[in-house]
């Protein structure tokens, strides 16, 4: 069986998905190991764009200013994920520091 871990292999992956060179040995990490750290490099650089795009926001109740708020929402099961994920949110607003339904005011976070 021929191993594809080799150091031949991972500088082949690298340089097709054309994805920058990590600074690590190769010769100590597995090829998983290596698209992992790209993986994260991209993540971390999308989400970096991602607040120039849209700079972050918080919901804050209209009465008290608190972000001690939340929404009335559905979540649907996500069976590929495990996770239940977010499918729709309402008007209904709560805020949890005056205890009562509120409207919200989007500010700068
Ligand atoms: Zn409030």
């Amino acid at each position: 069986m021929i191993s594809l871990a080799g150091r031949g292999y991972a500088a082949f992956v690298t340089k097709s998905l054309t994805l920058r060179p990590v600074e690590m040995s190769l010769e100590n990490s597995s090829v998983s190991e290596s698209l992992a750290a790209e993986t994260e490099i991209f993540r971390v650089r999308l989400a970096r764009m991602m607040k120039l795009v849209r700079p972050p926001v918080e919901h804050a109740c209209i009465h008290c200013g608190s972000i001690a708020v939340t929404r009335d929402a559905w979540a649907e099961w996500h069976v590929g994920d495990q996770v239940w994920a977010l499918a729709e949110t309402f008007d209904f607003a709560f805020c949890h520091e005056c205890h009562r339904e509120t409207k919200l005011v989007e500010r700068p976070a």
